[in-house]
């Protein structure tokens, strides 16, 4: 998958395009220019759609301080030219920020994308004015400061130049860590424990809020999932085959209950009682038949299934170490 810009970004720049590990989201174009390594993709900054720019120069060698360069940055006059824009936004000119071994510049837009070779234009820019501030990264070392043998790799999402001793360390670190992942045990009782009670208590959270607003939401459910995912997870510390069956049914079950609650307490107002155990036996009795009654049962089951999906992939577990991938310098077509 990935983005089809960013692929066609990555083609006509010679870039890497990393599906995992990569810059933004796991995804994204990376390669170098000029000694700079460099981060691009399409993508989102919180509801945002934009384009996510980064340039990498050698730590610590702003010839500048952060502040003014960032103002330099913002008004570049060939940026804004490849942007095609008199000036940036306020909200880009917010997001925007350099630092002490990188700048970042977010392009916005709403409708129509900025087209690769806009974009394209717009990374030359930023290389050219990063050469104007900064040193390059070139064949040094990010990590250890060795002038030569550096490779290009994605490292924690960030395309950093390494040497051949700091990536056999971190090779080394992570298979270590990687093995003493495999010595965990899981806890599939605590898990399960965790999740049932997650789900409970979510339920009468689902079910009194319907009650009080009348309404059912179906970003709850997808918060739901969430938290009987986590509270699974967390609990059971590796999660089994069984965990996942379980994240799935409990979020279910959090959803019907919720609804049951919601009936409970509907019709306990309506008879003008207070829910008894004899209320809940008689409701119980015919819950099928109310939940299911109309369309608004059928919706809280599909949102309680979206919810369940959602939730398996909130169990998703990380690798142990630190994410490091290689980057291939591209081929131009
Ligand atoms: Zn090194």
């Amino acid at each position: 998958m990935g983005t089809k810009n960013g692929r066609a970004l990555a083609e006509l720049m010679a870039l890497d395009y990393l599906e995992e590990g990569g810059p933004f989201a796991e995804k994204g174009a990376v390669g170098a220019k000029d000694g700079f390594p460099i981060a691009v993709d399409w993508t989102k900054r919180g509801k945002q759609a934009c384009v996510a720019l980064s340039v990498r120069y050698k730590r610590g060698s702003l010839r500048h301080t952060p502040e003014e360069a960032r103002a330099a940055l913002l008004a570049d006059a060939s940026l804004l030219q490849a942007m095609g824009k008199k000036k940036l936004s306020s909200a880009e000119q917010k997001a925007a920020c350099v630092q002490g071994d990188r700048l970042n510049l977010f392009w916005d837009y709403s409708f129509g994308a900025p087209k690769p070779q806009a974009v394209s234009a717009a990374v030359e820019a930023l290389v050219r004015f990063a050469a104007l501030h900064a040193q390059p990264v070139g064949e040094g070392c990010d990590l250890c400061g060795a002038a030569t043998g550096g490779m290009l790799y994605c490292l924690e999402g960030t395309p950093q130049s390494v040497c051949g001793a700091c990536s056999g360390r971190i090779e080394a670190e992570n298979q270590e860590k990687a093995r003493a992942w495999e010595g965990v045990e899981p806890r599939p009782l605590l898990g399960y424990a965790a999740g049932a009670v997650a789900a409970t208590l979510l339920a009468l959270a689902w079910g009194g809020i319907a009650f009080m607003t009348n309404r059912i939401y179906v970003a709850l459910a997808l918060g739901i999932g969430f938290c009987v995912a986590t509270a699974l997870r967390l609990a059971m510390r590796k999660v089994t085959f069984g965990g996942k069956i379980a994240t799935f049914l409990l979020t279910v079950f959090s959803v019907l209950a919720g609804d049951f609650f919601f009936i409970l307490l509907s019709v306990a107002k309506e008879m003008h009682v207070s829910p008894s155990g004899e209320l809940v036996q008689r409701v119980l009795s015919h819950f099928a038949a109310i939940e299911f009654s109309n369309s608004s049962g059928y919706l809280s089951l599909l949102f309680g299934i979206v919810g369940a999906v959602a939730a398996l992939t909130f169990l998703k577990q990380k690798p142990p170490g630190r994410g490091m991938v290689r980057v291939q310098p591209g081929r131009r077509a």
